[in-house]
């Protein structure tokens, strides 16, 4: 049996007709810049998460940026952000010509760890950018809580996690502001990149509207030195068919991780994502740790299993952040964690003997050789 990590043919196939509508309704507008297609899955998008205000740009990098760009949290600002999430976080930061200040996560939730945030602040901290990764939300009460008290923002980065919540919020609109990515492999993903920002903060979407549109309000009157990062208007199509289903596939990973989870307890070497409250974690990733996560990983590619590694190197040893001085031991939990995680295959569609054979490839792995 083969098992791709993700099956994005079969993951298109399976809304084709909603797509070709939308492909249709877009080629017979004929309108390919910004438009009716790009405001209503803005519409759409801001009531799924409960914000006020939703701006579709260009990809999720995109979204940190110009959100940070809006706050103007640029040159001399510090930004605290997790050592172990995926590079974007981290140059959106350096984009805005602020500095990146690593936190390091609570290893058993691989996010960052609210008490160590404080020891982190100095006088020119101006926020703090959670991720919720994987797909499981970032501690938001404490973290708010902290930034109320220091007069910082928050600026989440949802980009993994579609349709997650805290309480009854939706993650998106429990910070300042939200980051978020239709990368075609994310919960909810594009025919190519796609992005957006979610804010309560009416002033905040009114800059990110203007600086994502060569900050111009209108054509050819530009108020400020903007960027060219519009959701395309097909894209948004693309979306807004597919977003009907987001629930539907939600629950479809929430139900294969719980089949994990009761499969691979008790295997020893093993370690199991934690058992996050249900609606708190909508699984963009499932990710196991293994002392022989290498060895591991042949394994299961042995057994067909494709398997992917998020993300073998932290930021902080980045080839792309050497002029920054980090030094390899600086940021531990985040390298253990890059030395031993392994995400194995999840996504909607994922039939029960599919997971069956996963579960036992996994199993059947003898390490120590
Ligand atoms: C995917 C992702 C991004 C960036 O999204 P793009 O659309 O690829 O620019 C940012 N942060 C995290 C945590 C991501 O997973």
């Amino acid at each position: 049996m083969k098992v791709p990590f993700l099956d994005m043919i079969k993951a298109t196939a399976s809304v084709r007709k909603e797509l070709d509508g939308a492909y249709d309704r877009v080629l017979n507008a004929g309108q390919f810049i910004l438009g009716a297609e790009v405001s209503s899955f803005e519409t759409a998008w801001a009531k799924m998460v409960g914000a006020r205000h939703c701006i579709g740009v260009g990809n999720g990098l995109d979204a940190l940026h110009l959100i940070l760009k809006a706050y103007e949290i640029g040159e001399g600002a510090e930004v605290i952000v997790p050592s172990n999430t995926y590079i974007a976080t981290h140059l959106a930061i350096t984009y805005a010509g602020a500095v990146a200040v690593p936190v390091e996560p609570d290893e058993a939730t691989f996010n960052l760890d609210p008490a160590l945030i404080e020891a982190a602040i100095t006088p020119r901290t101006r926020a703090i950018m959670p991720v919720h990764l994987h797909g499981r939300a970032a501690a938001m009460r404490e973290i708010r809580e902290i930034a109320a008290a220091k007069g910082l923002k928050v600026i989440e980065d949802a980009a993994q996690a579609h349709g997650a919540k805290v309480g009854s919020a939706s993650v998106g609109a429990i910070g300042d502001a939200a980051g978020w990515s239709f990368y075609p492999g994310k919960n909810l993903g594009a025919l190519g990149d796609a992005g957006g920002v979610t804010t309560n903060d009416d002033a905040i979407a009114d800059r990110v509207r203007l600086l994502r549109n060569y900050g111009s309000r209108a054509k050819y009157f530009n108020e400020v030195q903007g960027y060219n990062s519009r959701l395309d208007p097909l894209q948004a199509a693309f979306l807004s068919a597919k977003l009907p289903f987001l629930d539907g596939w939600i629950r479809e990973r929430q139900a294969i991780a719980e089949r994990y989870n009761a499969g691979l307890k008790n295997v020893a070497g093993l370690t199991l994502p934690p058992l996050t409250p249900a609606a708190e974690c909508v699984w963009h990733l499932y990710v196991v740790r293994h002392a022989e996560r290498d060895a591991l990983q042949r394994h299961l590619s042995d057994c067909g299993v494709e398997t992917l590694i998020h993300y073998p190197v932290p930021p902080h040893l980045s080839g792309a952040f050497q002029s920054e001085g980090w030094k390899k031991g600086q940021f531990p939990i985040a390298e253990r964690i890059a030395d031993t995680v392994l995400s194995i295959p999840l996504y909607p569609g994922m039939t029960d003997d599919v997971v069956s054979h996963v579960v036992e490839s996994i199993k059947s792995f003898k390490g120590g050789r």
